[in-house]
């Protein structure tokens, strides 16, 4: 039989926007239940030092969510080993199936599930997925000790990758597509001034190049935007930090939505187009995406959720 847990406040993700809801919530005594999803933690596990987040001039990520979570266990929240398949937002209480087998059922419902990792969609990009291309440094830098590799992107995902990166590579190669990252400038300059790091401008990857039997990555075809000319590369791993995309899958057919498949919010209030569902984090922002302001924003989904809560009562 499946189990039904009933909460009146349910918080889908445990990136710094869920837990921060979490820690609200728990504190306005609303019992809240936190599913963590397959990435326990969130985006800030797979980097390394964090050097923005308040009160730590360096913090590393996995530790920073560790101790996000343990405060959230400590202050009453239960959290959920469990990933949420589907919602039905037709009438409170919200209905949400977890992977586990497990029904939830909420009066208020939080969404914080955050983005996920873009990819350039080539079939050649698909094949060596885990065999040389990858878009983790920090899970798979490790693997390429001495050898060449290439970040493809411009923005701080991809300077931070190639920084990362020279603690294992012998040199490092940023392509990016136009002649000017959109990384912050304190990274540009660390960038720039790194002898194991190279930048190819105007330049895009057209297709991996690598061997079958076993898989494994020997190079790259990048085209010069402007003139087309393709040039090859000799690598073995192939780092993609194009960006990331919210994990809006779940409710995108029933929300209003903004392009790029963010939720969309009431202005100044994390309030979703059904009364008694918030949304926070990455999800709702096309623009900051940062570690802070999806934990304000978690702060305030958990304040807009008492208030909806109370203003039933
Ligand atoms: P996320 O951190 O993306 O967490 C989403 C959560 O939702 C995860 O726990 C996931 O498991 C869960 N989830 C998703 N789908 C489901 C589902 N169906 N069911 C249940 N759970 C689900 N920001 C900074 O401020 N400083 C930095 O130095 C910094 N460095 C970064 C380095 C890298 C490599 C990356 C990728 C990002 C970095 N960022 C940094 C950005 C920062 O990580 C994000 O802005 C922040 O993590 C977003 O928090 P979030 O809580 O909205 O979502
Ligand atoms: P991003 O800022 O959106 O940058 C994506 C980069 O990839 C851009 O340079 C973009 O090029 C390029 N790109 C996109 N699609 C491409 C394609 N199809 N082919 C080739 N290149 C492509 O993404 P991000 O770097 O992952 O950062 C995401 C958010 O997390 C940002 O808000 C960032 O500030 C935050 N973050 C913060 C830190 C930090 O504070 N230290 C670290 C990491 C991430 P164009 O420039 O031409 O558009």
């Amino acid at each position: 039989m499946t189990e039904t847990l009933h909460t009146r406040t349910l918080i889908v993700g445990s990136g710094p926007a869920g837990y921060t809801a979490a820690v609200y919530a728990a504190r306005a005594m609303l019992k809240p239940v936190l599913v963590q999803g397959i990435q326990p933690g969130g985006q800030l596990t797979i980097t390394t030092e964090v050097e923005n987040w308040p009160g730590d001039e360096v913090v590393m990520g996995p530790d920073l969510m560790e101790r996000m979570e343990r405060h959230a266990a400590s202050v009453g929240v239960r959290v959920e080993s469990d990933h949420i398949v589907e919602v039905d937002l037709r009438s409170p209480p919200f209905a949400v199936y977890g992977d586990s087998g497990c029904r939830y059922s909420c009066d208020s419902l939080i969404l914080a599930t955050g983005a996920q990792a873009n990819w350039l969609g080539l079939p050649s990009e698909e094949k060596f997925k885990g065999h040389g291309v990858s878009a983790c440094a920090t899970c798979d830098g490790f693997f390429f000790r001495g050898c060449d590799v290439i970040v493809v992107g411009g923005g701080n995902t991809a300077v931070e990758e190639s920084l990362f990166l020279t603690n294992f590579a012998e040199k490092v190669t940023l392509v990016h597509r136009r002649d000017q990252l959109r990384a912050e400038m304190i990274l540009q300059e660390r960038l720039f001034s790194n002898s194991k790091i190279s930048t190819l401008w105007d330049h895009e990857l057209v297709e991996v190049l690598g061997t079958s039997n076993p898989k494994s990555v020997t190079g790259a075809h990048v085209r010069h935007k402007l003139t087309g000319t393709i040039t090859k590369l000799n690598c073995s791993g192939i780092f993609i930090a194009i960006g990331h995309s919210p994990a809006s899958q779940l409710v995108a057919d029933q929300l209003e939505m903004l392009p790029g498949g963010y939720v969309a919010v009431d202005p100044g209030t994390t309030r979703t187009s059904i009364p008694g569902v918030f949304a926070a984090g990455d999800l709702i922002d096309s623009i900051y995406r940062q570690a802070v302001t999806s934990a304000g924003s978690g702060c305030m989904a958990a304040l807009d959720a008492e208030k909806f809560l109370s203003s039933q009562a």
